[in-house]
């Protein structure tokens, strides 16, 4: 029955009336923490500022106190932190579990997670059963004058950018994509709360065990401090690509065309429907440089493109350009760094 049935005036603060906060996940393994969670404390303190609200990090997993303690020197107010065996390593439902639980006793108004495997794995056990508004793979965020989150994500293929708002449930849940913000470097003197709050996981009642782990081999190229990729224009010959990212010591990346042709693993498409990197050398070989390529590489440090075609748009993205053959320019380059070749003869 509805307030205005029963004529209860006095009716309890609704859900959205009664939501605070801006909570960031912090995701840790081991003792190595998702660079995605540092890069949401800070968009999340901008969000936070921007609400007069506090910036609560939330980590799970088992002896998680540096994480704990770096999420207040990234920014966070206060840490709530559960610290349990049974978390160790991660499985979907003690994470969902302990997370809708704290989610349900405190309400936030917002809750950030890295898009990572993790996150998109267990953030649907949260959303659904607390009926939050969960948007997935989120790149933009912002709050309107009303204090609602702005959460942009690609639709209908990357066609547009869809702005997703939930206004009638708590908390506005987004899963985030790694990479598309930059993390603060953190302040030690920065100084906060640390809670650690009460596991509600049995062990006894988890669903699941682990009972083997593959772990994929494939560098993940966000990670990469040097990015040599590939397009269309290589034809699928990715020996000179190769060759050269050896000599700068880089990572394989691609453009949508070479995955699309099977030419390398989809795990190294940059853009729009791929990663975003932010590499400080971003090496672009044969690559015409489309909107939605260039989404995903123009936080690069530095961007060289080599391209037969002097009009190709990637040179308006490019700090250096070299107009020519990529098999002939790849190899060139490659050697001079080996010091096989003399620099200026390359650029010749
Ligand atoms: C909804 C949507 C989402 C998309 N998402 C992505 C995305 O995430 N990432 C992405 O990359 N694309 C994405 N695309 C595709 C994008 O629009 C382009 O089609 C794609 O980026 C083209 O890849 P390319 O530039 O490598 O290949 P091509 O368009 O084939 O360009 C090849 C380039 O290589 C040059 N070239 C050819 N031969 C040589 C040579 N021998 N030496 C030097 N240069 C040479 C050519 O001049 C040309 O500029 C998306 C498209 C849509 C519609």
């Amino acid at each position: 029955m509805t307030d205005a049935e029963t004529g209860d005036a006095e009716s309890a603060p609704s859900e959205v009336d009664r939501a605070s906060d801006v909570w960031v996940f912090v995701e840790e393994h081991a003792g190595d923490v998702m660079p995605v969670s540092w890069e949401l404390l800070t968009e999340g303190r901008r969000l936070a500022d921007d609400l007069g609200d506090d910036l609560v990090a939330l980590v799970i997993g088992e002896g998680v106190g540096d994480a704990a303690d770096e999420a207040i020197a990234r920014g966070a107010d206060r840490v709530l932190v559960a610290d349990d065996p049974v978390f160790e390593p991660y499985r979907a439902d003690p994470y969902g579990t302990q997370f809708r639980e704290l989610v349900e006793e405190r309400v936030p108004s917002i809750a950030l997670i890295g898009g990572t495997h993790t996150g998109r794995d267990f953030a649907g056990r949260v959303a659904v059963p607390t009926h939050a508004g969960l948007t997935a793979d989120v790149t933009e965020l912002d709050v309107d004058e009303d204090g609602q989150l702005l959460a942009r994500r690609p639709a209908f293929g990357g066609d547009v950018l869809a702005t997703i708002v939930c206004p009638e449930h708590r908390p506005q849940m987004a899963t985030v994509r790694a990479g598309v913000f930059e993390a603060a470097e953190p302040d030690l003197d920065r100084e906060g709360d640390v809670e650690r709050v009460d596991t509600v996981v049995d062990e006894a009642e988890t669903l699941t065990d682990v009972l083997e782990r593959n772990v994929s081999d494939t560098a993940d190229i966000i990670d990469a401090d040097r990015l040599v990729a590939v397009g269309g224009g290589t034809g699928g010959d990715l020996g000179p690509a190769a060759e050269l990212a050896e000599a700068l010591d880089a990572e394989l990346a691609a453009s949508r065309k070479a995955v699309d042709e099977g030419w390398i693993e989809g795990a190294r498409q940059v853009g729009q429907t791929g990663k975003t990197v932010r590499p400080e050398l971003y090496v672009a070989l044969g690559i015409s440089g489309a909107v939605q390529h260039v989404e995903g590489m123009n936080d690069s440090e530095v961007v060289v493109a080599i391209n037969d075609d002097p009009n190709a748009p990637i040179f308006e993205h490019a700090d250096y350009g070299i107009v020519g053959d990529l098999f002939e320019v790849a190899p060139r380059l490659a050697a001079s760094l080996e010091g096989e070749a003399d620099p200026e003869e390359v650029l010749q």
